[in-house]
């Protein structure tokens, strides 16, 4: 009956013979005598032609509401029956204006009924003593310690947590149907009588079967491996069901359709946007929601909204309980979303005040030291060089000396490409402080990384003065400066009478620059005067230990360098405490490194390659798998790759193996000969990931590439091209996902590191790529890092409000302090 309106053609109902005859009745009083046979029997004519037209089911259920489908006006009294005219009076223009507009053009989302809402739960609003919502969960109703446990393990702890504890997505069962209007495959939801219910046998599969109907018809419901339900469904029973539709023997069959009995409180598990949580062996999806929905009524309007009024109201967000109970339960899409965007707004204003504070107490905490930059040692080094500087090269070395001139601790993030030079750079700030008499530390995320920074910046200081022969770790250079500039490599593997020797030699101010891994801050070194710190890889470094630098007693200038390039304005909030220096520009004569991803059938024609390569006198590199669970067991991986590969497949060539487990001396030793030439093939596990430069090597053999983010083939891939020779990368992949298929995709078409990070940040989610949690800052649960214009407005609202308050001292800033402070756990440090 509802189908043929689905034209195209205007939709008109005949208003007017309604209009006058309720109009009559009226003015005679409501002694329902305005139409012969009473109103009752016009009404059952006039509505069933006017609803042979309308397909919408939101006017139906208007109908229904306004009992115009089997009104019952006869048996009502004379108040009730002008009260019930007056109702239908007032719907009257909302009909018309449905007449005008032809219903079956709007929007599906404007003719479908609205969510079926039910007066809110009489918890909602009921004041409870107030008690904190940092208790543990087990302080609720219910939450046994068993429970509690299962919660533990998603990260929930408190009650807070829980309110914290945000949906992975929400079913859309708010669009009501009539059952004449159920049609197969969409999620919809009827509400309907309960006509019988029973355990059935279907395939010897005790189920539930049950028959329900409403004004429009009957359908079929069963519930597969349920047979308990029969019992919760008595007959006449009203129940909400939300799922989809099948086709049974030509029948309408709603399967396994979630249920709700209709009852005088909101509904939780259909006709709504339903929350879907994240779960855990033991947690089912009914018995959280339904906790949920208890939490989100009686505690989401117990936390504080720590958001000054003013600020709330001029960024268009929920008041904080508000958007806490949406984001839960929402209302409508559009309020799921405003929920979103308000909390997700919060977050990111927390981190801006956070890492804007951390950078005043940085700057303004104790004075720093002002470098004296000689121009004569500065061009002496950069003369000696055997290529000239890029001009990004120079352009953000004049930013760093400009920051080390100044008595203000510089903290300075230096973005380069795999590749673009940031190493002469850094080794030219460590130069101009030794000539200023202050120590310099440069820290790299390896042993491995540490040594080669070591080789490369003491060959890179002894080309502008005579070189001075150092012990195994030691290595001098004097020329210019007053006296011989020392240089020491300070890491794990050394022996322990040579690292008291080294760490003598800080403490009494006799070493110049100290390379090592992040331990040099970590472990009890003392500096005599330490000036500047260098540290590779940020992304690998945090800003506690950029703090625990500073609790060395010393204020050091800091610069932190990155092969992974973020978007501006990612960088500006993640290291927000940073100035930006970028390098965007590669030496000339780089080439562009081919790069394909091979099927595993191409597998020996990859081997042919490498071997037909290194016959011309490259070198190559075979990547093994990576291996999350542990180091030890990657190293195993990689000694069983490099056995089959020196006896099966390479058995004439030279190989080399490097994996994480091995002494330093023997990584050493294995670099040493892969770099001199001495080894053909180097084998490694992915700690060859960073920065390892060996210009000959021009092959990059990548296993299980599909494993790996974008940004990190990225960089093994940076690992060739470094010299003259064309340069490829070869990616084998045994079975990759749909993700990893489109990242090997990506990798063989884009070149460039910052278009890389983009889409890297596009497949991955932010949260995996800058692993807020290991780099100290706030976990961001529900903040895109993408949604550039949220960000840059909770940039620009936490810059203004630190411009008026910077401590947050005044009475309408206390509760954003105390949260604040809450977010980063910092030990008081900004109150
Ligand atoms: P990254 O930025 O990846 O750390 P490196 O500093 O390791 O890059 O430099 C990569 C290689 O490029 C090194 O061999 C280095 O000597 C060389 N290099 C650096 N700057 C230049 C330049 N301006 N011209 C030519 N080669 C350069
Ligand atoms: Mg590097």
């Amino acid at each position: 009956m509802f189908a043929s309106a689905l034209g195209d053609e205007a939709v008109s109902i005949n208003v007017e013979p309604l209009r006058k005859i309720l109009q009559l009745e009226g003015e005679k009083g409501y002694l329902d005598s305005a139409v012969i046979g009473g109103l009752d029997k016009f009404l059952r004519r006039w509505t069933a032609q006017a609803t042979q037209s309308i397909t919408s089911p939101q006017l139906l259920h208007q109908f229904e509401r306004l009992q115009l489908i089997n009104s019952s006006y006869a048996s009502l009294t004379r108040e009730q029956r002008k009260e019930w005219v007056d109702k239908v009076f007032a719907f009257l223009p909302e009909l018309e204006r449905f007449e005008v507009r032809g219903e079956v053009r709007l929007p599906q989302e404007a003719i479908m009924p609205p969510p079926i809402s039910r007066r809110p739960s009489a918890a909602k609003g009921q004041r409870v003593a107030v008690q904190s919502i940092d208790l543990p969960i087990t302080a609720l109703k219910g939450i046994s310690t068993s429970l509690a446990a299962k919660f533990k393990r998603l990260g929930v702890e408190t009650i807070r947590d829980l309110l914290y504890f945000f949906p992975h997505r929400h079913l859309d069962y708010s669009q009501r149907k009539y059952i004449s209007q159920l049609t197969e495959g969409e999620e919809q939801t009827i509400i309907a009588n309960v006509w019988q219910a029973q355990v059935i046998m279907p395939g010897g599969r005790r189920s539930t079967e049950a028959i329900v109907g409403d004004e429009t018809g009957n359908v079929r419901v069963v519930w597969f491996n349920n047979p308990y339900l029969a019992k919760k469904l008595p007959t006449n029973a009203r129940v909400v069901l939300s799922g989809r539709v099948g086709l049974f023997g030509g029948r309408h069959v709603f399967e396994s359709p979630e249920w709700e009995l209709l009852e005088d409180k909101e509904l939780v598990h259909t006709g709504r946007l339903v929350p879907l949580y994240p779960l855990t062996q033991g947690l089912h999806p009914r018995q959280v929601r339904k906790l949920m929905k208890e939490v989100v009524d009686q505690w989401a309007w117990q936390v504080e909204d720590f958001l000054p009024a003013e600020l709330r109201q001029r960024c268009g967000l929920l008041e904080l309980p508000q958007a806490l109970a949406q984001a839960h339960f929402p209302e409508s899409e559009a309020a799921k979303d405003r929920a979103r965007v308000s909390l997700a707004f919060d977050e990111l204003l927390l981190l801006q005040l956070g890492v804007l504070a951390r950078k005043r107490d940085w700057q303004e905490g104790q004075p720093g030291n002002s470098f004296k930059v000689k121009p004569r040692v500065l061009n002496a080094f950069i003369s000696s060089l055997p290529f000239k500087l890029t001009a990004a090269q120079h352009r953000v070395l004049a930013e760093i000396l400009a920051d080390l001139k100044e008595p203000r601790p510089m903290s300075r993030l230096l973005q380069g490409e795999v590749g673009s030079g940031k190493t002469v750079v850094a080794t030219a700030a460590l130069l101009v402080g030794a000539a200023s008499g202050y120590q310099g530390a440069f820290m790299a995320p390896t042993e491995i990384l540490a040594e080669q920074h070591f080789a490369n910046v003491c060959q890179l200081l002894s080309r502008a003065g005579e070189q001075v022969a150092g012990g195994d770790n030691l290595s001098s250079y004097s020329g210019l400066l007053p006296r011989p500039l020392t240089v020491a490599l300070l890491i794990g593997g050394i022996n322990q009478a040579q690292k008291q020797e080294i760490q003598r030699l800080i403490t009494g101010g006799n070493i110049d620059i100290i390379i090592g891994t992040h331990a040099l801050i970590q472990k009890e070194v003392e500096f005599k005067r330490l000036g500047l710190a260098v540290v590779d890889e940020q992304h690998r470094f945090g800003v506690t230990q950029r703090s625990a630098l500073r609790q060395k007693g010393f204020n050091p200038h800091v610069l932190v360098m990155t092969a992974t390039p973020i978007p501006r304005t990612l960088a500006l909030t993640l290291y927000g405490d940073l100035d930006l220096s970028v390098i965007d520009e590669l030496p000339p004569g780089r080439q562009v490194v081919k790069t394909k991803w091979l099927k595993p059938s191409q597998r020996d024609s990859a081997y042919a390659f490498v071997r037909q390569q290194v016959a011309e006198g490259r070198q190559a590199f075979i990547i093994c798998p990576l291996i999350e669970e542990s180091e030890a067991i990657e190293a195993k991986a990689a000694v069983v790759e490099y056995e089959r590969l020196s006896q099966e497949v390479f058995p004439d060539l030279r190989l080399g193996l490097l994996h994480g487990r091995m002494s330093v001396a023997e990584k050493d030793e294995v670099m040493h000969r892969f770099r001199s030439g001495e080894s053909d093939i180097l084998v490694s596990t992915p700690v060859v990931e960073v920065g390892i430069d060996v210009p000959n090597a021009a092959v990059m053999l990548v296993e299980s590439a599909d494993r790996f983010g974008l940004s990190q083939l990225h960089q093994f891939r940076g690992r060739v091209g470094r010299g003259q020779e064309q340069s490829y990368c070869m990616l084998l992949a045994e079975n990759p996902s749909e993700i990893g298929r489109e990242r090997l995709d990506i990798i063989g078409k884009i070149h460039d590191g910052f278009q890389l990070a983009e889409e890297d940040l596009r497949l991955r989610g932010p949260g995996e790529f800058f692993g807020t949690r290991q780099s100290g800052l706030p976990d961001l649960r529900l903040a895109k890092l993408s949604d550039v214009a949220l960000l840059e407005q909770a940039r620009d609202e936490a810059i203004r409000l630190f411009e008026k308050d910077p401590s947050l001292e005044k009475p309408e800033h206390r509760l954003l302090a105390k949260e604040l402070a809450r977010v980063w756990q910092s030990g008081g440090e900004w109150s």
